[in-house]
């Protein structure tokens, strides 16, 4: 074997050559009789190409690609925080990454499991949690089958729940695939729920409950919030709090005081694992005592012998993720937790704050603000009022020319022309001081020279793509 490996890199022409494969024998095993001859190949083609030439590619390709490693990232809604590496040397310990996950009873993994749940029971109040689900709107569909079944279990008919329209877009239609219908409710003009619509669409036969984000996709806060589960509880309804974005409200305010009943977090945001690309995600779900035993199973519980699984609870809504949830997600929200303590997650949801309102304060003197008032995590902004036909798409491609990524656009779509902005707590600031200088630069350049800011992005790897062309004339392969 070996000498013939050596034989592929001697050749070094560029090209893929045939190599041939040495026939498998193993001793008491008759290979031709599993395998007929004429499936098996004698020779196999192999890639010939040098080393350099591949990290080169890859090298190339990664400097193509941004992320929070290279600059700030202010995505609102999708907290693309710093995170730490010291997680990822955690979550690769050979004692987490080897383990097999049919290995149940493996006490330090579900230790990890168990301890995890104990912690973001501490931080949003809930008194049980299942770490299964693989993403913010898998724990929605997750918490609102829990919501279904509680009511089936008291033979309460409920087939409607309340979404605001400031909701998280995912928040309807997890809500759809449990089977609900949606009331949605009209936010005020301070970016809240109306008390009085609220109560009259409660007072709608079988309404379930309501789903809120609380601070909402405006980030801003619900001042009524205690108002608002209190009439909800009055007319028989549970509370679901869309947990994604907890970031301000850590160390701060927590859901079960608000009044919430179930909530889900987002772990790749809040909790530091790097997301954007996909996943892989977490979304555990936490639920108050009454819903316990509605929870996913199987459940992680602490008994005198040890940690336990327990598959025997007969309300579980089920299993809804196979084996234990993504797992690597997990560790890395447990390191980082206990790397920050109580104190350091308070301060991560305060300079999460200031840092926000820094960049509100600065922004809206060239930018319209239209829910003007102390921001949470993330706020607003629109393209009101730009000239010579700026929009916002204009502006989040001109910024990709200055090196660093766009806010998130056209979201919450409360808002016209939306630009919707994050910066979370790790920016220092220099760096906010950057953001806001090219943002009042792309002010400028709206005014004195649109057209560099309406062919943007002029000078990334990829210009801007005709939209329209692309719509009529899709290439659907290289
Ligand atoms: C990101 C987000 C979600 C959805 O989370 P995923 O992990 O992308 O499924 C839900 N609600 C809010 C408020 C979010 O910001």
């Amino acid at each position: 074997m070996a000498s013939k490996e050596l034989l592929i890199f001697e050749k070094g022409n560029g090209k893929s050559h045939k190599n041939f494969i040495p026939k498998m024998e193993i001793e008491g095993i008759d290979i031709d009789e599993i395998i007929p001859p004429i499936y098996q190949r004698a020779q196999l083609s192999i890639p010939d190409t040098p080393e350099i030439e591949i990290v080169r590619h890859y090298i190339n390709l990664s400097q193509k690609n941004y992320g929070v490693d290279n600059g700030i990232y202010p995505l609102g809604s999708c907290t693309m925080k710093y995170n730490p590496k010291i997680n990822e040397i955690t979550a690769r310990l050979s004692g987490f990454s080897q383990i097999h996950p049919l290995q149940e009873e493996n006490q330090g993994a579900m230790e990890v499991i168990y301890e995890t749940s104990k912690m973001l029971g501490e931080i949003t109040g809930m008194e049980g949690f299942t770490l299964q689900p693989a993403a913010g709107a898998h724990g929605e569909l997750t918490g609102l089958l829990i919501m279904k079944k509680y009511f089936k279990s008291r033979n309460v008919k409920k087939s409607k729940i309340i979404v605001p329209d400031s909701a998280h877009g995912t928040n309807p239609a997890s809500a759809k695939m449990a089977g609900f219908s949606i009331i949605e409710l009209q936010s005020d003009k301070n970016g809240e729920v109306p008390l009085d619509q609220l109560e009259y669409a409660m007072k709608e036969k079988d309404v379930a409950g309501i789903m809120l984000t609380n601070p909402n996709t405006l980030g801003v806060f619900d001042r009524q919030i205690k108002e608002i589960t209190r009439i909800v509880h009055e007319n028989g309804g549970l509370c679901y709090y869309d947990g994604a974005n907890l970031n301000p409200m850590l160390g701060i305010c927590r859901p079960k005081d608000m009044g919430f009943d179930i909530v889900h977090l987002n772990l790749h945001k809040t909790f530091s694992t790097p997301h954007g690309g996909g996943g892989p995600g977490s979304g555990p779900v936490g639920v108050v005592n009454d819903l316990i035993p509605f929870l996913p199973k199987p459940c992680i519980i602490k008994t005198s012998e040890g940690i336990i699984c327990k598959s025997n609870n007969e309300k579980s809504i089920g299993r809804i993720k196979a084996f234990w949830g993504n797992f690597g997600v997990i560790i890395r929200a447990y390191t980082y937790i206990l790397a920050l303590g109580s104190e350091g997650l308070e301060q991560v949801g305060q300079i999460s704050v200031l840092n926000a309102n820094y960049l509100r304060v600065l922004l809206q003197k060239k930018y319209d603000l239209p829910y003007n008032r102390i921001c949470q995590h993330e706020f607003v902004l629109s393209d009101k009022g730009l000239p010579n036909e700026v929009v916002t798409e204009d502006i989040a491609k001109r910024i990709l020319d200055y090196g660093i990524y766009a806010p998130t656009i056209y979201f919450p779509l409360i808002v016209n022309g939306a630009i919707m902005i994050e910066p979370t707590e790790t920016e220092s600031k220099n760096s906010l001081d950057n953001f806001v200088e090219v943002m009042y630069k792309i002010y400028e350049e709206a005014h004195g020279d649109p057209e560099l800011v309406k062919k943007a992005p002029n000078n990334t790897s990829i210009g801007r793509l005709d939209a329209v062309l692309a719509a009529r004339k899709p290439i659907l392969h290289d």
